[in-house]
């Protein structure tokens, strides 16, 4: 039977200092390490970036054992294993992309104490043969990274982990850490529970990135948007740019590539070795952009990605926050752009009402799209609306849009009211409903086939919102649907009015609406620390 592996460093900032280099902790990593360390369970909320793998690296090289780490990044084991095994951790991980005989090595190596630390895929420990496994040879820390994918609401839930519960009771006297840059009270709620960390401590670290500049404009093109936001950036900056389809991610990567742009897309679909090598580009060279689906950018420790931009609505604030934290983990100032639309809104809200799940499951759904919506409508301060979604409070930052410029607004009662009378009129007077173009259409009195056809020139209001553009109204349609006053409906995501219209139809519920902002001019990220 095993022995267990001797602890490697006299203290914390011993294996700091000769492991990693770092001269000092980091915010709370000192506390983290002192309280593990010493056997304690924890629960570590910390910011992309923040420095988590320190907290279970360290104490697993200070104390007696192994320290198993279980990661859902499987495609990432080999290279956060190699990086240790750089700095002379003796590392290894057992998953699924491995063959007999490597897996009886690091067996092998596991049981008489020879490893430092050993990376386990979230699956193979629901495994008798794992467990046992880990049993014969000795741990001295359970470090459960990428926590929140314990959580079933949340936007990354993994079924594997919801065995991870009973691992203190299975291996008990062995302290565990879980740690997640999920920050909601919900998903720390259900890490506790789940995970049965009733008694551990718990560091909660400020959730703000003060070099990310935040920017949201008002999706026109997005392509020529995006190219522009790029080449406003430093020459030669690595980015990452998120889209929701692989076909727009290919089409992206294209465009951006025929513009000169060192530009290469990365998605599931894509052969593993374009996979590989693409990701290894993007690591090792100096400014290429990635165009991805979320697929992209988990546990991607590349210190200097200078911007993420979106090119789709994410699906919720927990989303938004973990994509664009990839953003400037170096701490030199990055930028967080997204453009968004009229389109976005429609679709995730269509998305919603189609996709399969219980009733509980479309309303919480549809409470992240209403924050997320939330974020890209607000006239306040970016990163004040972000931290106030993790229950963390702030001043105005100066780093984000509307900071920058305050947006101006207008009242957009009126108008408001024209589109919902068009739409009741059409719904209750000839049992009709149509989407924005034609509506837009009929408000801004256009004489097309359609209109003759449908008789809709006859309309009492044909032609009142003509002191609208196109893109006006398209703009006040976003922000009706963003805030719930007008909802999408159908199989051609007509549009019908909502309980909520009626104040405004009434004239009773005020219609503040935002002046939309296009291809701002860039300004310098303030270097703020
Ligand atoms: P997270 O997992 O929280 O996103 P990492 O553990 O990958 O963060 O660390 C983020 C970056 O910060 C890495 O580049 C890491 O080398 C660096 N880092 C972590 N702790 C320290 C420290 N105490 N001093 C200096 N750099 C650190
Ligand atoms: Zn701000």
């Amino acid at each position: 039977s095993g022995h267990a592996r001797a602890p490697q460093h006299a203290s914390g900032l011993d294996a700091l200092r000769t492991v990693y280099g770092f001269e000092s902790f980091r915010g709370d990593q000192a506390e983290v390490v002192e309280h593990v360390a010493s056997g304690g369970d924890a629960v570590v909320l910390m910011p992309t970036g923040g420095g988590k793998s320190v907290c279970y690296q360290v104490p697993a090289l200070v104390r007696e054992g192994t320290g198993l780490v279980v990661s859902p990044l499987i495609a990432l084991m080999h290279d956060q294993v190699e990086a240790l095994r750089a700095n002379g951790v003796a590392a290894a991980y057992l998953n699924s992309s491995q063959d007999p005989s490597e897996r009886a090595e690091v067996e092998r190596a596991y049981v008489p104490g020879e490893l430092d630390l050993i990376y386990v895929a979230p699956e193979r420990l629901s495994s008798p043969q794992t467990r046992g496994l880990l049993a014969r040879g000795a741990l001295s820390v359970i470090a459960i990274d990428e926590a929140h994918c314990v959580s079933q609401w949340g936007h990354d839930f993994r079924p594997d982990y919801l065995t991870l519960g009973d691992l203190g009771e299975a291996f008990p006297g062995v302290p565990r850490v879980a740690l997640t840059a999920t920050a909601t009270r919900e998903t720390h709620r259900e890490i506790t529970e789940r995970l049965h960390l009733g008694s551990a401590r718990h560091f909660v670290a400020s959730f703000d990135r003060p070099n990310i500049q935040y920017r949201i404009e008002a999706k026109t093109e997005a392509r020529r948007q995006l190219l522009q936001f790029i080449r406003s950036q430093p020459d030669r900056s690595a980015g990452i740019v998120y889209a929701l389809s692989r076909k727009s991610v290919e089409q992206t990567a294209s465009f951006l590539a025929g513009q000169g742009i060192d530009a290469i897309p990365y998605h599931a679909g894509l052969p593993a070795e374009t996979r590989t090598a693409h990701q290894a580009r993007f690591l090792r060279e100096d400014g290429v952009v990635v165009v991805a689906t979320i697929a992209f950018g988990m546990g991607i420790d590349k210190p200097d990605v200078r911007f993420v931009a979106h090119i789709d609505l994410p699906k919720s604030v927990e989303g938004y926050y973990q994509e664009t934290g990839r953003a400037g983990r170096d701490g030199e100032p990055s930028v967080a752009w997204m453009a968004y639309g009229l389109g976005d809104v429609v679709q995730q809200r269509r998305l919603i009402q189609q996709g399969d799940g219980d009733r509980a499951r479309q309303q919480r759904q549809q409470q992240h799209l209403d924050a997320m919506l939330a974020l890209c409508e607000t006239v306040e301060c970016r990163r004040q609306n972000l931290l106030a979604y993790f229950g963390q409070s702030s001043d105005p930052c100066g780093n984000c849009d509307t900071c920058l410029e305050a947006p101006k607004t207008w009242d957009g009662l009126v108008a408001a009211q024209k589109l919902m009378s068009t739409i009741v009129r059409l719904q209750r007077e000839r049992g009709q409903s149509f989407g924005a173009g034609h509506l837009i259409d009929i408000l801004r009195g256009k004489e097309t086939e359609r209109m003759r056809r449908f008789r809709h020139d006859e309309l009492s209001t044909y032609g009142i919102g003509d002191d609208l553009s196109d893109q006006d109204w398209r703009s006040v349609i976003r922000q009706l649907l963003a805030r719930g006053l007008l909802a999408p409906q159908g199989e051609y995501n007509t549009l019908a009015v909502t309980p909520e219209s009626a104040g405004v139809l009434r004239g009773e519920t005020p219609v503040p609406l935002r002046h939309d902002v296009i291809g701002r001019k860039s300004r310098p990220a303030s270097a703020r620390k």
